[in-house]
């Protein structure tokens, strides 16, 4: 049995967030090579236009080629209705909708307000439903935002408990700016475990000022039993140069096995999966530390049996 859960998001996160297009012959192999190595959900990408994030145009390939793989989770983000009725379409065992806490976010990025995107919510669990699709929303920006600054930890768990009566079935807290704290981590686990309790499993924490795993550690301990990072911290960050993007899942992997903690992913078959990306996107920066320094002597001794 699996303790923790590692999602995948580099396919989706790290890839929109670069300019270069991944082959899909690349991005099969990845995905394949990541579900061998134990990786047991993977959101392989994210049904928005094609004229907007062309890195994302070959979703529904990508969709029906990971349901190949025997005990794959295999979901995609979806900005909207429009997104949810592809992805149904495709046959996702699950989606997720980035929900942004912070209003001028929301508006900067998809031009809707927070009662316009209750409404989306609301239709995109309708299509989950009637799909048997699992629909988790996504409560972006959670920690902080580039354009208000901080976010009011009680408007996040409104908003929560509001996507919760509209039909969403899971939350994750994502550190979209990289603005989390462990502390904080903690405190709004609580404020928003107030409002929807056990629905909140996920944080998707990005690494742009290195307290990505010192803030799953506090998730940790707070019971979040989901972790999303992108192998390689693949996607950078834009506004930082030399930060990665998401957590690294290699060094998120070493961590948790290490401690103790079953992830079901064989590190070493991890590891081998770098190359497939430095092949497919020569020059792009790819980070972590476990790649490099490799696991402790007496790692096979740490890991549970
Ligand atoms: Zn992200």
């Amino acid at each position: 049995m699996t303790d923790i859960l590692i999602s995948e998001v580099g396919p989706r996160d790290g890839l929109q967030a670069i300019d270069r297009v991944m082959p899909l012959d690349a991005k099969k192999a990845w995905i394949a090579a990541e579900a061998a190595a134990g990786v047991q959900e993977i959101e392989v990408g994210s049904f928005v236009p094609a004229k907007l994030l062309p890195q994302m145009a070959d979703t529904p390939a990508l969709v029906e080629f990971a349901k190949g793989i025997e005990g794959l989770n295999v979901v995609t983000l979806i900005p909207n209705i429009k997104g949810a009725e592809f992805a149904a379409k495709a046959g996702v065992h699950g989606m997720s909708i980035p929900f942004s806490m912070s209003e001028s976010h929301s508006l900067k990025n998809v031009r809707k307000d927070h009662p316009a995107m209750l409404e989306q919510i609301a239709g995109c669990a309708e299509i989950a439903k009637a799909n048997d699709i699992h629909f988790a929303v996504g409560l972006s920006t959670a920690f902080g935002c580039t354009i208000e600054g901080a976010v009011d930890p009680v408007a996040v768990a409104r908003l929560a408990e509001a996507s919760a009566k509209r039909g969403a079935q899971e939350f994750s807290l994502s550190d979209t700016t990289g603005y989390a704290d462990p502390a904080q981590v903690r405190r709004l686990i609580r404020t928003v475990r107030e409002a929807v309790g056990d629905m909140l499993t996920t944080l998707h924490m990005h690494n742009t000022r290195g307290l990505g795993l010192a803030n799953v550690v506090a998730g940790l301990e707070e019971g979040i039993t989901t972790f999303d990072s992108s192998l390689g911290g693949l996607g950078g960050c834009p506004y930082a140069p030399g930060a990665s993007g998401n957590i690294v899942t290699e060094d998120l992997v070493l961590m948790l096995n290490s401690m103790g903690l079953n992830t079901g992913i064989d590190l070493e078959k991890l590891l081998a999966v770098r190359p497939i990306l430095e092949q497919a996107l020569p020059g792009e920066p790819l980070y972590g530390f476990t790649p490099d320094a490799g696991p402790m002597l007496d790692y096979k001794e740490r890991i549970a049996a």
